[in-house]
Formats: structure tokens, C-alpha cells, sequence
């Protein structure tokens, strides 16, 4: 018997890295798993890969609509949700004279509003069930000031501070919220540096993996409801 047994749980950025390895983690756990993120191709594979009456919805979370969109279609197909993991995020770094300013818009859309939204909406429907968990995924760079990383760092610091007052709006709902800040976790988020040819992607290196993180995500809906474990922090050992 799986800790999940009979849990409908959405991950959102499934499609690889830390919400793919969410993903394993929580249908291992016995939860019904509903992916969640562009990539349609990957979402099928790791569906199917996982079994178990596992779905998945191929969809922008940028857009502003999509948290509704995802909501309704995981409630259509498969009830309302116990467990959402709010993980999809982009990395965007650069000083001043580097960042390019076009992906300021597009990061602040995916990494701050589309998880406000689907905190919110998520909740509303949670509450209405009288039970749920909400976890959000922000980062060790909510807490560690370096050059270049105080966009990306500071949407995080703000997601940060909704989810714990979300938190607290929820005490006695019997909706949970959850924060989860990884530390430097070897993923695709770092293509795109590496691609640039940027230095200092590596200097963590050797970082952590997804499952580590997958591990404290599954740790915090593991503990008994009367503990609302607030924030899980991982560090790789170089940060801190
Ligand atoms: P990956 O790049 O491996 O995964 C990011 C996921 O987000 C992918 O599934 C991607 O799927 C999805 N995604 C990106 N853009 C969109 C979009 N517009 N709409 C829907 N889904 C989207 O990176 P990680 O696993 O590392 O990142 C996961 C989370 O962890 C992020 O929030 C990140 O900020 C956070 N984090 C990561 C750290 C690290 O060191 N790796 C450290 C701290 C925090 P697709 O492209 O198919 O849409």
C-alpha cells in the first residue's frame, strides 16, 4: 500500500528535471499522476511510462488562462485534485549589461503569476473539498544574493511570501501549503547558459539530482495533517 494510494496529484513542468522525477516519486507513492507542461511528447511517454490511470494536459502556463484551463480539465477527467505541485519555472540570468529584457515579461508570466493563479484556483477548489496540498517550488536563489540572479532570485523571494501567507489564509481548511526551495539540482534549466557559453553554471557543480528533491516533496505529504511542514530547503552542501 502507497502512502498516495487514491490521491489525484497535477506536477506541473513534468516534462523534465525536478517535476519529472515529482512525478515518478508521488505515482511510486500510489497517487494518480496529471502532467503537466508544453512538451507534449515527453508528457505522453512518461504517462504512459507511469501507468496507473496517469494523465496529462500539453499546455503554455504562461498564458494567462492556463491555470484555469489545467484545473478544469484534471477535475473533468479525474475529480477534483488532492495535491497540486506547482514546479514549471524558467531560469533567466544575466547583470545589467547582459540580461536581455525580453524574458523579463515571459519569466515573471510562468515563474510568478501562473503559480499565484493556480495557487488561488487550486485552493478555491480544495477548500470546497475540505482537504488539499499546495506545494510550491522556489529556489535556494530566493536567499542568496550574486550578480545576475536578482530577477530570476527576487520572483522567487515574492513567491516565497505569497505561499506562506497562503499558508495561513488556509490554516483550518484542511488545505495544506507547502514550500519547497531547491538547491543547484543538475536539470535541463541550465541549457540555455551552457548553450551562451555563460561561466558559472557549473561552479555547484556536482549539484544535486531531480529524485532529491522529488524525495522532499514527497516527505512533506507524507507527514500527518495536524504537520504543515512551512519549507523544505535543500542545499547541494556548496551553498550553505
Ligand atoms: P527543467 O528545465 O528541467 O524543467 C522545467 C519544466 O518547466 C519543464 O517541464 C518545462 O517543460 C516546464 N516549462 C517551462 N516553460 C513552461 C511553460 N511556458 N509552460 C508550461 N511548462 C513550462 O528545470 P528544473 O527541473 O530545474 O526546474 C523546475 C523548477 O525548479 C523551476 O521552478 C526552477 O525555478 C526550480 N529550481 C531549479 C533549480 C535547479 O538548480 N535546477 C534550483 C532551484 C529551483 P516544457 O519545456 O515541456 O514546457
Amino acid at each position: 500500500m502507497g502512502s498516495l494510494d487514491g490521491k489525484i496529484a497535477v506536477v506541473t513542468g513534468a516534462s523534465s528535471g525536478i517535476g519529472e522525477a515529482t512525478a515518478r516519486r508521488l505515482a511510486g507513492a500510489g497517487a494518480r499522476v496529471f502532467l503537466a507542461a508544453r512538451r507534449e511528447d515527453r508528457l505522453a511517454a512518461l504517462a504512459a511510462e507511469l501507468g496507473g490511470g496517469c494523465g496529462y494536459l500539453a499546455l503554455d502556463l504562461a498564458q494567462p488562462e492556463a491555470p484555469a484551463a489545467l484545473l478544469a480539465d484534471v477535475t473533468a477527467r479525474f475529480g477534483t485534485p488532492d495535491i497540486v505541485v506547482h514546479n514549471a519555472g524558467v531560469l533567466h540570468v544575466g547583470t545589467v549589461d547582459e540580461f536581455d529584457l525580453a524574458n523579463l515579461q515571459p519569466m515573471i508570466a510562468l515563474n510568478y503569476e501562473s503559480v499565484v493563479r493556480g495557487s488561488h484556483l487550486f485552493a478555491r477548489a480544495m477548500k470546497a473539498a475540505g482537504r488539499g496540498d499546495i506545494i510550491n517550488i522556489s529556489s535556494i536563489g530566493a536567499n542568496i544574493v550574486s550578480p545576475g540572479t536578482g530577477i530570476y532570485g527576487g520572483l522567487k523571494k515574492a513567491l516565497e511570501m505569497y505561499t506562506d501567507a497562503l499558508r495561513i489564509e488556509l490554516a483550518g481548511t484542511g488545505v495544506r501549503v507547502g514550500l519547497v526551495a531547491p538547491g543547484m539540482t543538475s536539470t535541463e534549466i541550465f541549457e540555455p547558459m551552457k548553450a551562451a557559453g555563460k561561466e558559472g553554471w557549473d561552479t555547484y557543480i556536482p549539484a544535486l539530482e531531480p529524485d532529491d528533491i522529488a524525495r522532499a516533496i514527497l516527505f512533506m505529504l507524507e507527514q500527518p495533517r495536524r504537520a504543515k511542514t512551512a519549507r523544505i530547503h535543500v542545499y547541494s552542501g556548496h551553498e550553505g
